[in-house]
């Protein structure tokens, strides 16, 4: 995780107190309970919808059952506001590629295979190959080879381009680089590394974990969902205090809750 929120309410108080003080409106953020600031964002976010902020609201020590309700009624517009940043490497292009199916409410930045030439390539075993002695040496071979493959792939390519080869032509030293990059790629494995910078709401991660923490999904996936669910848990644990981890029968695990798609 690389961000996650920080509230700063100070200027919420304003808005308080601009209320006919026989309200008591302004004591709303003078709640003795500490939670999350993710939490409280979203909590304060909800509240707003029915000036809810007299003596007999909803404090913070109820906030579980705030939550609750939430997710029961599925209003999970309110879980929208807090935001987390995330770097995923290690993963394989084809859990990237899955990965960004998710549009609704994340942003993705990823390592560009066009800018960034093969010098840095790395790639990713599945744990069916680590496994097995086999599987193993196939999987070392084959990507010596797809590295060995994409260095000549690229000489050649750049040579055709220094001749002239219209298909290749481009201008200026980046357009170029990319023109010989992006056909040599061509010969890489779905397990090449593809590192990608992921931020999502709460909701949108809900989602994410629901879609990609289930028994049906790939177990890359599911494996970075589930270690997903365990480092956002510590930062938003009432927003996500629903979810359950279980161990399906391979003695992999995966996620579940009663409140799918709030
Ligand atoms: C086990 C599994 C198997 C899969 N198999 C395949 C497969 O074989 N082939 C394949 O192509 N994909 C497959 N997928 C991908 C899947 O179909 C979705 O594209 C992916 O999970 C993204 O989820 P989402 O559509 O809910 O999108 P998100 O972007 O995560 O959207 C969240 C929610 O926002 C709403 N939403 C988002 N965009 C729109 C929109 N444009 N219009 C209306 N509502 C919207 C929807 O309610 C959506 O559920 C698979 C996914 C899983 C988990």
């Amino acid at each position: 995780m690389c961000a996650a929120p920080a509230a700063d309410f100070s200027g919420f108080q304003g808005f308080l107190d601009g209320f006919d003080p026989d309200l008591g409106f302004a004591d709303y953020l003078n709640d003795p309970t500490q939670i999350s600031d993710a939490d409280h964002i979203s909590k304060v976010a909800g509240q707003l919808c029915y000036l809810s902020f007299k003596e007999k609201r909803t404090k913070n020590d109820k906030a579980g059952d705030y939550f609750g309700n939430i997710r029961g009624l599925g209003h999970g517009s309110v879980l929208e506001h807090p935001n987390f940043s995330f770097l995923f490497y290690g993963v394989s292009r084809s859990f990237t590629h899955e990965l960004v199916r998710h549009r609704a409410g994340v942003g993705y930045s990823q390592v560009s295979q066009r800018f960034v030439d093969g010098k840095a390539l790395r790639f990713v075993e599945r744990p069916e190959n680590v496994s097995d002695e086999t599987l193993h040496r196939h999987f070392i071979n084959w990507v010596n080879l797809s590295a060995v493959e994409y260095r000549m792939r690229a000489e050649r390519l750049y040579d055709l381009q220094m001749a002239g080869k219209p298909e290749l032509s481009a201008e200026g030293k980046t357009l170029q680089r990319k023109a010989v990059n992006q056909a040599a790629r061509a010969c890489l494995p779905n397990e090449t590394e593809a590192p990608i910078f992921v931020t999502m709401n709460a909701r949108s991660l809900r989602h994410i974990l629901e879609m990609r923490a289930s028994a049906q999904a790939e177990p890359e996936i599911r494996r970075l969902a589930v270690m997903l669910y365990e480092q956002i848990v510590q930062v938003a644990p009432i927003i996500f205090a629903d979810y359950k981890i279980i161990e399906l029968p391979d003695k992999t695990r995966a996620l579940h809750t009663d409140t799918r798609k709030v």
